[in-house]
C-alpha cells in the first residue's frame, strides 16, 4: 500500500501504480541525515518528472528502443490498446 506524495490518492501496491525515489542527505546538507522518500503515483509522475527536468542542465530522461531490447513485435507498455480491445495480436 502506498500513498501518493502528490495527490494523496492510496493504492494497493507500487507494482505498476507509482514512482519511487529515496535518498538519505549526507552530512554538512542543510538537511544533514533527513531521508528523501517520494511515492507518487502515475498520473502524478509526469508532473514530479517535469519539476526535476526543469532543475537539471541534463535530463535524466531517456528514450528506449523497445524495438532493440526485446524485438519488433514487443509491445510498449504506454501504447494505446487497439481498436478492437485486443492487447496481443
Ligand atoms: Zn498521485
Amino acid at each position: 500500500m502506498f500513498i501518493c506524495n502528490k495527490c494523496k490518492k492510496i493504492f494497493p501496491d507500487l507494482d505498476g501504480y507509482g514512482m519511487r525515489i529515496q535518498y538519505t542527505f549526507g552530512y554538512g546538507s542543510k538537511r544533514d541525515g533527513d531521508l528523501f522518500d517520494l511515492t507518487v503515483c502515475n498520473e502524478c509522475a509526469d508532473a514530479v518528472a517535469d519539476a526535476i527536468v526543469n532543475v537539471c542542465a541534463i535530463s535524466p530522461i531517456a528514450s528506449v528502443d523497445y524495438d532493440v531490447l526485446y524485438g519488433e513485435d514487443f509491445a510498449q507498455p504506454d501504447d494505446d490498446i487497439s481498436d478492437e480491445g485486443h492487447i496481443f495480436s
